[in-house]
């Protein structure tokens, strides 16, 4: 039993885990604001991968940080921000803040602008993207390293900007007055407020190999120039190993030691470069190989030869091992900053709590009288109430103490509530609201269920204008601005206005014609409307319960021509420009579409969406025959009570909603709506017959920042199809077509079109694309 507690528990963390990216992030607000207030980050540490973006992020924050009206420090003692790490966004904040009349003070490590000291001798440092120009008092333009770090000094210089090097912070604390101490191997300083520029570079990735820390095994590439006539063993796949194997390559006896079969994040001018200097002899590939130790002057090397594995012993004088960098997560959290998608608490601890809570309420509503005989029969209405109040007490008393877990509880039983209050007769799975919340919600003589469309609604309208502003506005994105004008359009019109108001109107005004406005089949059935724009089977129903026929000749012709037009020329766009549950999604769940989950395990998943969608075509059949085969009569009325509890009541409205915030929010959208995967069978089939005019594709300047694949809502590794230029399609991925990791790459790499865009290749040496 234990054991399989254990192993539920594994597998739920599983899920909740399989939001997380490749390489973690701190948990961020807006304006780059830490879980501690008064704390920023930026630059690379903050997922900025390129120089300009880093300057920019240090830019920004100054501009919001200046406008605040608390700004100085009122204490003589203290800096008014106290910048750490004197990298390109550490710099390019410290000077703004100087400019804004801050007192500001820089501390560093090591030396000023650290890793870009560390880069090889001689690189040329790029100063992409070309389409913006630089923010701030830093300069940047494409240059040899040595001289962008001289100009860098002379502006610090000329700015008399005070920059302690050789002063690495090991702590800080907030204390009572809310200014920070920060404590360096030479003291401590008081600072309003911090910014935390400290880049992820110091930390380089590790194989965690025996020998690792042997002379002659390096983690980064200085002086390639200084190794002549040397067997080199180089390990890793991303650009820097590759760059750095193609480099030494030309004076030494270069290995390049891969754990995979290929390249996929090598940029192609590497790629060919590399295949040029394997047919030349010049470096040797030991793909699918890891290094297991490092011995004397070799390696131990296992590679999968398709099944066994064989090792063999590598000679070598030198070792680079350039397999990215690690987010420094001990030091972040001895500052006490939170990082994305931490999960803390016991689960079952949140489960206990959120059941008691609802026991309370169904204590509190009186049902316990139903079940004459046993214990709870006497149980006083008041005791429910004091038990449901001391469970959602604790639970949000957990949640402000950080257990996520108690949120994950909280988020369940603010949806159960919302949906079932407004379902009365759904039956007995809402029992603790069964009467009395429908009937308290039932305001201003207008059922509980229109004031739950009128919840929805003002959610789509404030949390859209927010992702409105966000992402077309802010952005001055035209793409995305439609987008949003789109969904608010459709929620405000065919969701709300159109089955609560405009329909009781035109039967009122007989707007639709006397015959119809008289007759009963069509003028009692407001909800029928829903149908206009819900297509079979997200909305069966629009042939269930002797439809009137316009019903049944809008819900064939919706469902099988303008679907299958509309999916030939814009894929599954409906989910992201239309539908009313894909609507709430984009707007109030898009503060945690980075949360969605990723990788191999999640793609998999969505073969749930295809059993809905059988499901529901099993119940429409048996509907559709059952008084032509009696036969069919029962099965037909359970398979429809079963769909609409679990499919119309738990997978559409509770569970869904309920996982928001720890799951991003299109888990409906891309695990269970049946008319999704009706989209994307049909989506698949043209890009598969060639005849499909909706594809992401991506030209040759993808730098592997990985913010396409971050921001996706349904999980797709965009990042991996850009690094390969290979268009994305339905027949490849579960795409909706929502364009946003189109509006936040920084390189402009990806664009919806027909052809590549021809641009220059541009190289950007990246560690972090391993
Ligand atoms: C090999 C390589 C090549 C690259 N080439 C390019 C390129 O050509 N063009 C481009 O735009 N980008 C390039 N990049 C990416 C670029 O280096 C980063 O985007 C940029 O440096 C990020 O700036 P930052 O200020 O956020 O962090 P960093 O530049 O990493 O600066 C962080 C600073 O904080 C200091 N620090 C760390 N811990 C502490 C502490 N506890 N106390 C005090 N100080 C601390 C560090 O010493 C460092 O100086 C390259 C990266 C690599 C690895
Ligand atoms: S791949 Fe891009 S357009 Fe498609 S769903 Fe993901 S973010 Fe949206
Ligand atoms: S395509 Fe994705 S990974 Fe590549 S640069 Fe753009 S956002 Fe970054």
């Amino acid at each position: 039993m234990r054991f399989m507690v254990r192993k539920f528990q594994a597998k739920i963390e599983t899920v909740l885990a399989s939001g997380d990216m490749p390489s973690r992030r701190p948990e961020l607000r807006s304006n780059n604001e830490s879980n501690i207030p008064g704390l920023y980050i930026i630059g690379d540490l903050a997922g900025a991968p390129v120089i300009k973006l880093a300057m920019q992020q240090g830019f920004e924050v100054i501009e919001h940080i200046a406008a605040k009206s608390d700004a100085k420090s009122s204490d003589a003692s203290a800096y008014d921000v106290l910048v750490i790490g004197a990298g390109a966004a550490g710099l390019n904040a410290a000077l703004a803040a100087q400019d804004k009349g801050l007192r500001t003070i820089v501390l560093e490590k090591e030396k000023i602008a650290n890793t870009i000291e560390n880069f090889p001798e001689g690189k040329w440092v790029y100063a992409e993207p070309d389409s913006r120009p630089p923010k701030g008092k830093l300069w940047l333009d494409g240059a040899r390293k040595e001289d962008l770090i001289a100009r860098w000094d002379q502006i610090i210089r000329e700015n008399k900007l005070d920059v302690r090097t050789e002063e690495a912070v090991t702590g800080l604390e907030r204390q009572k007055d809310r200014a920070f101490v920060v404590k360096t191997a030479k003291g401590e300083l008081r600072a309003k407020r911090i910014i935390l520029a400290t880049g992820q570079r110091g930390n380089p990735r590790r194989l965690g190999v025996p020998g690792e820390d042997r002379e002659g095994i390096y983690h980064r590439l200085y002086s390639p120039r200084h190794y002549k006539n040397e067997d080199i063993l180089v390990v890793g796949g991303g650009n820097s190993a590759i760059e750095a194997a193609l480099t030494l390559c030309e004076q030494n006896r270069v290995r390049l030691c891969h754990r995979d079969s290929d390249f996929p994040l090598a940029f192609k001018d590497n790629a060919r470069k590399l295949d040029q200097a394997v047919a030349q002899k010049k470096i040797e590939l030991l793909l699918n190989s890891k290094v297991k130790e490092f011995r004397g002057r070799a390696a131990l090397v296992e590679t999968d030869c398709g099944g066994h594995q064989e090792k063999r012993t590598v000679p070598m004088d030198h070792a680079f091992v350039l397999i990215g960098a690690e987010l420094p997560v001990k030091f972040l959290k001895s500052l006490g900053i939170r990082l994305e998608n931490e999960w803390t608490g016991s689960l079952w601890r949140a489960a206990a709590l959120a059941f008691a809570t609802m026991f309370g309420l169904w204590l509190l509503g009186g049902h316990a009288s139903a079940f004459a005989g046993i214990p709870f029969e006497h149980v006083p209405r008041a005791a429910g109430a004091l038990l449901a109040a001391a469970g959602l007490g604790t639970l949000l008393a957990l949640g402000f103490r950080s257990d996520r877990y108690a949120w994950l509880a909280i988020s369940f039983l603010a949806s159960y509530t919302v949906y079932g209050v407004k379902s009365p007769g759904a039956g007995s799975e809402f029992w603790p609201y069964r009467g009395w919340g429908y009937q308290a919600l039932s305001l201003f003589g207008r059922p509980a269920s229109f004031w739950y469309t009128v919840l929805y609604t003002v959610l789509i309208t404030v949390f859209g204008i927010q992702a409105l502003k966000r992402w077309g506005l802010d952005r001055k994105d035209k793409f995305q601005i439609w987008r949003y004008v789109s969904l608010l359009s459709f929620q405000w019109i065919f969701f709300f206005l159109i089955p609560e108001f405009l329909f009781q109107w035109a039967i009122k005004y007989q707007w639709v014609g006397e015959r119809l406005a008289q007759d009963p089949a069509f003028a009692g059935q407001a909800w029928r409307t829903y149908g206009l724009v819900y297509a079979w089977p997200l909305f069966f129903y629009t042939f269930f319960y002797d439809p009137h026929k316009i019903w049944i000749v809008w819900g064939l012709l919706l469902t099988f021509v303008v679907i299958p037009v509309f999916v030939l020329f814009h894929g599954k766009r409906y989910c992201s420009w239309i539908c009313g549950c894909g609507g709430l999604a984009e707007t109030f769940g898009d503060r945690w579409r980075h949360l969605a989950p990723k990788g191999n395990a999640s793609v998999r998943w969505e073969w749930m969406n295809l059993a809905v969608l059988i499901f529901a075509a099993a119940v429409t059949l048996a509907m559709l025959l059952r008084d032509a085969f009696l036969i069919l009569r029962n099965p037909a009325q359970w398979g429809l009570q079963a769909y609409h509890l679990y499919a119309d009541i738990w997978l559409v409205g509770i569970l869904p909603v309920t996982l928001y915030p720890f799951l991003g929010g299109k888990v409906w959208c891309r695990y269970w709506c049946p008319l999704a995967k009706l989209m994307h069978l049909m989506s698949d089939l043209y890009a598969r017959l060639g005849i499909s005019r909706f594809r992401i594709v991506a030209n040759d300047k993808c730098i592997g920042c990985m913010e396409c694949s971050r921001n996706c809502q349904v999980g797709i590794d965009v990042m991996n199809h850009a690094l390969k230029q290979e268009p994305i399609d339905n027949a490849n991925s579960s795409c909706i077509g929502c364009g946003i990791c189109v509006s936040v790459c920084p390189m402009d790499v990806l664009d919806f079109g027909s052809s590549p865009a021809k641009m220059p290749l541009v190289q950007i040496a990246n560690a972090r694309a391993v």
